[in-house]
């Protein structure tokens, strides 16, 4: 990105310098590159001289090192966090007919995976306080075609899975875990990923664990779903050219999977970095006297959020964001629209006014920076500005 050289107005609030006033990025990967560089360089190196490129010995070290991470008894690479929302669907042969309940206020791929099998979409609106689905509503939604639920642990908290579990067991439902944005949240004690009975995560560069491309993971405590999954990601193949079943081409690559191993190293300090800056985010609504106009991300007892994003409920959120972006602050909408308004499932048939806690956040939600290498002083513009956007807002 080409440096902002236009000098930016400062505060009437804030005593800073032009300097201090510079825009900074949503996300600094380059910071974070620069602290890990020497084994990062050390780790490609090594598979740059092996040239074992799919498959290699890192993947299987990497699953390993996974497998401990989130308690799960198989951990399986594949090629991106959607692949493995599809892969643990097709795992349990979902397809035309069949009905998958999920949350229409998440990244395409949740819902993208389960149209893309020709199954269907079942959406659930979701509690404002978590963003996360609402376990009241689930019971509802479910018809004798129901398959699978596939709660999201949004923005890095996890979904409440004790309430769906009761539900889901005695009609021996699944429960997947959509993970991509959760690595090492944790729920009661125990991390998300090996909860239900598979979890699915990312490696895509802006997640907590992100590699240098795309990547993705399977985890699961069973045998028997393991080695089917270890079957679909080549082609539904066991042993070379024999096809038992039909399958993908979706593996991690030994390059990712070396950088990864790197990353997972300190993925626990970033989470506490994460976690650190967001307390400190609240420390400062309460400071700026915002608690009524700002609603900071609730972490309910018992859940360990790792903030993937931290994500805030204001009024008025379209003018907010302009106005922090005149002033170099980055922010973030996710999601502008939840699913069942998107052209893509039509379909479906829903319409606007079908899920109102959906459709309500995605024009009140705004993500701001929260990246374990932010500094305070750019905690405080952010917050500085807000409140400035209020005051002159009254
Ligand atoms: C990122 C993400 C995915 C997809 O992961 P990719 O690796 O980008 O394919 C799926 N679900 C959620 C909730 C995500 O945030």
């Amino acid at each position: 990105m080409a440096t902002q050289t236009k000098e930016l107005k400062p505060s009437a609030a804030s005593s800073s310098s032009a300097g201090k006033d510079a825009p900074f990025p949503f996300l600094d990967l380059k910071a974070q590159y620069a602290t890990i560089k020497d084994e990062i360089l050390a780790a490609v190196q090594d598979v740059l001289r092996d040239q074992h490129f799919i498959m290699g010995p890192q993947v299987a070290t990497f699953e390993h090192e996974m497998e401990r991470e989130t308690k799960a008894c198989f951990a399986l690479g594949c090629a991106s966090g959607s692949d493995a929302i599809l892969l643990a669907l097709m795992a349990y042969d979902i397809g035309p007919g069949d009905e998958v309940i999920t949350t229409p206020f998440t990244f395409v791929a949740t819902a993208g995976s389960i149209a893309r099998l020709r199954a269907k979409p079942v959406f659930v609106d979701i509690d404002p306080d978590t963003f996360n689905i609402d376990t009241n509503k689930i019971a509802a939604a479910i018809t004798p075609k129901t398959r699978a639920f596939l709660p999201v642990h949004l923005f890095g908290l996890a979904s409440d899975l004790d309430p769906m579990l009761k539900i889901a067991a005695p009609k021996s439902i699944p429960v997947i875990e959509d993970a991509a944005q959760a690595i090492g949240a944790e729920y009661h004690g125990k991390p998300v990923g090996a909860i239900g009975e598979i979890g699915c995560f990312s490696y895509f560069p802006s997640k907590n664990l992100g590699g240098y491309g795309d990547g993705g993971l399977l985890t699961t405590n069973s045998e028997k779903l393991a080695d089917k999954l270890k079957v679909l990601r080549i082609h539904g193949s066991r042993t070379k050219y024999d096809y038992e079943l039909l399958g993908m081409n979706s593996r991690l690559d030994t390059l990712q999977a070396a950088i990864l191993s790197v990353k997972l190293k300190h993925l626990h300090d970033w989470a506490d970095a994460r976690r650190r800056n967001a307390d400190r985010y609240r420390a400062l609504i309460d400071e700026f006297g915002l608690k009524n106009v700002v609603k900071a991300p609730q972490v309910p007892a018992g859940f360990v959020h790792v903030y993937n994003q931290f994500v805030i409920r204001v009024k008025q959120r379209d003018a907010l964001k302009a106005f922090l972006k005149e002033r170099g602050i980055p922010s973030e909408i996710y999601y502008p629209s939840p699913l069942h308004l998107q052209p893509a499932f039509a379909n479906l048939g829903y319409r606007a006014g079908d899920f109102p806690e959906s459709e309500a956040a995605a024009k009140e939600v705004l993500a701001l920076p929260i990246y374990p290498e932010l500094t305070e002083a750019q905690q405080r513009r952010v917050i500085e500005a807000i409140a400035s956007f209020h005051k002159q807002a009254q």
